[in-house]
Formats: structure tokens, sequence, C-alpha cells
């Protein structure tokens, strides 16, 4: 057997993430490596921890990237805050609350689930009725754009209901940071974690942070010490935190965080708030295009994500022949369906640099001839025009 180089094909990365990345941030990886402690990339990571703050739409000190994808993110926060015995309310309405849940178990914390149908928003309702039921829960936790389903929760609102019951909130906005309004100062979220591979168009590889006063100190005054070492915000702020010397925590990765350098120089570029319109310009034509065909949205009109749609697959189609098909003939992937929604629905992401009206077209015309001529009962060719009024 001969070991050659790896060449992957070139794909159009239209799942839920990762999402195709800039070109621009490709080449920004492959820049010399330096040491971590060098001067010139302390500086470059003071400015990235200011992008990130404006990515956020935060001023919180403790903003910064852990160094590995979204789920350590999420362990982050769970991990220093979450102490034995805390109480915390999370909701779940898709894949990703369930991780929560398991999150506060390992923590040694009590789980108060609320649950909401898969593919629909969290019900602020239901969350009202568990903060009455549980004055002592000290943390709501819930996920801002569930991708397993493509649903949007209204954050603010859920937010403001955890604070009149003094609870801090944690808030995963992996797949919402870059493509739909997020405002965590304003909304007032404690500890926000998100990934780099969805709408900022960045490598996979590392999980942005956010945490604001309050969260800091209730991480910082535990009565425990946090059982991950990795990830206790008291010893990786040595490295991460403002002014003074920064010490050795971990080898930080140099080169995926020049990724994200440029990905947040990009977003900057474009504007936080144009970036949220792009996306919601290209799902509407996107959507436009579905509905002509004749696919059904899985999330009501109101509660969709515009970086993940999802679309039922029609009767008597063999889904994954279709994915398979769309990847060996025209390089275009998207995702399936997870848990209790696999081989029911796709998944179809317009997330970052992939949210464009190229991609939005190709997508079109592509399923549309890989469900033609499988007999799929659908109409046929008009999709690509419909999203093309929809972007006139
Ligand atoms: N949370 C949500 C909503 C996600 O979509 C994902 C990944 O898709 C994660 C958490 C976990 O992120 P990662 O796969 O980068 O660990």
């Amino acid at each position: 057997m001969s070991i050659q180089s790896f060449h992957p094909p070139v794909r159009t990365l239209m799942g839920p993430g990762p999402s195709d990345v800039n070109p621009r941030i490709l080449e920004a990886m492959s820049r010399p490596t330096i040491g971590h402690l060098d001067p010139v990339f302390v500086d470059m990571m003071d400015e990235m921890k200011g992008m990130l703050r404006t990515a956020f739409q935060t001023k919180n000190e403790l903003t910064m990237p852990v160094s590995a994808p979204g789920s350590a993110g999420m362990e982050t926060c769970f991990v220093n805050l979450v102490e034995p015995g805390d109480k915390v309310i999370v909701c779940q309405n898709g894949v990703f609350g369930g991780r929560m849940k398991e999150n506060v178990e390992r923590c040694g914390g009590i789980a108060v689930m609320v649950e909401d149908t898969w593919g629909v928003a969290v019900d602020p309702d239901k969350v009202e009725t568990a903060l009455k039921a549980n004055p002592d829960a000290k943390i709501l936790a819930f996920v801002h754009a569930e991708t397993s389903t493509g649903a949007i929760s209204d954050a603010k609102t859920l937010a403001a209901l955890a604070h009149e019951h003094d609870c801090l909130v944690i808030a995963d906005t992996v797949t919402s940071l870059g493509g739909s309004p997020l405002l965590v100062d304003d909304w007032e979220l404690d500890a926000v974690y998100s990934g780099t591979q969805k709408c900022l168009s960045c490598v996979p590889g590392l999980s942005p942070v956010t945490f604001s006063k309050r969260a800091v100190e209730v991480a910082t005054t535990r009565k425990t010490r946090v059982q991950s070492w990795f990830m206790d915000l008291n010893l990786v702020l040595g490295y991460w935190g403002g002014g003074g010397k920064r010490a050795y925590h971990h080898t930080a990765p140099i080169n995926t965080l020049y990724a994200l350098h440029e990905a947040l120089v990009i977003l900057l570029e474009e504007g936080v708030e144009n970036s949220w319109a792009r996306h919601q310009r290209n799902h509407h034509a996107l959507r436009a295009g579905f509905e002509a065909m004749g696919l059904q949205f899985v999330v009501p009109e109101g509660q969709r994500l515009p970086q993940l749609n999802a679309v039922s697959v029609p009767e008597g189609i063999d889904e994954a022949a279709v994915r398979s098909t769309l990847l060996k003939e025209y390089n275009l992937e998207i995702g399936a369906g997870l848990g209790a929604m696999a081989g029911k629905i796709w998944r179809v992401g317009l997330m970052g640099f992939a949210s464009n009206p190229t991609n939005v077209l190709f997508c079109l015309g592509a399923l549309d001839a890989v469900l033609s001529s499988m007999k799929a009962p659908i109409t046929s060719g008009v999709a690509v025009e419909a999203a093309r009024a929809s972007y006139r």
C-alpha cells in the first residue's frame, strides 16, 4: 500500500455545518506558526477578543475562544457555573438541549427539563411555569438556534423570565452567531457559547464564549473546585485574561486562531447586521424555491432559522439515496435528520460564506434534478425561477 497526501474533493457544504470556509480564512491558516506567547501573537489575541465582542454584541471583558469545538464551549459554561446539587432548568426542543441535560448531570446538578416538540421554538409559558415551580433554580439553559430542527427561540424573552426569577442564563448560540440577531448585552445573556464552523465560515475546532460580570462572579466564588482542569476559567484566564502577563496554560491552536481572526475581520468588514440580513435574504430565496417545488418546511413560519432550512422528505423517497447522489454527482452536501427526525427530513444550511445566491440556485437545481429522476411527487422545473423572482 502506498501512503499519499490526502487531497479532499472540493464540495459545496450546505448541511448543518461545517459550512464552506472562505478561502481567505484557509490562506490565513497557512501563515507561519509563531509562539503562543509571542508578543505579536498576544496583540492578535487582544484584537480577536475585541472583534468577538462585536460579533456577540457585548462589552463583556471575559470573551474569548475556547481551544476546542462547540461542545467544549458548552462544557465550559456548565462546569464553571454548575456545582453539585445546583438546579438548572433546561429547555429541550431538539438534540442539543439533551446534551445540556447531560452536562448538568455530569456536574452533579439537577436538570429540570422543559420539553417542547422538536421543530418548534421553546415555549416561554412553559419556562415561566417551571421557574415558578422551582424557586431554588440557579440557571436557565436553552439553545437559541436548534441546528437539529432549524427552530430559533426567543432568547430575549427567555432571558428576561430567568432574571425575574434570579436565574443566570446559559445560551447555546453555536448556529446563531453571525447568522441571526444575537444581542448578548441587550438580552442579558450570562454565559454564551458558539462555534466557528457555522455562520462564521471558519474551520471547526474553536468555541467562542462570553461571560457576563454576574456569571464571572458565580464562577470565581464557587464553593467547589471546577472538576475540569482544562476548562476551569480561573486557570484559562491566566492565558486569555486582559492586561498583565500571559502565562502558559495550554498550547493555543495558533493557526486555527489566525483563521478565526480572519473570519472575524470578514464579518466586521461586512457588518454584523448586514450578515444577518444576507442570511435572511438567501433563506427567502431558498424557501421560495422549496415551496414552488412542493417541499414542506418542518418549522412553523416565524420560528425558522434562515441559516438552517429543514424540509420534509417527499413520500416514497429514500432520503439517504438523494443525499448520496447529490454528493457523488454534484459535490453538494446537505444534511440528514437527527434523532427522531432521522430519515424524515433534510437540513439545508445557508451559513456564512455559503449563504449566497449561487448556492441557493445550485442547490435548488440539483435537488430538482435528483428528485425528478427518482420520480418524486414534486413540481419540477420551477424552483430556480421562484428563487430568482425572490431576489428580484
Ligand atoms: N450546539 C449546537 C446547537 C450545535 O449545532 C452543535 C454542533 O453542530 C453543537 C452544540 C456542538 O458543536 P461542535 O460539534 O462544534 O462540538
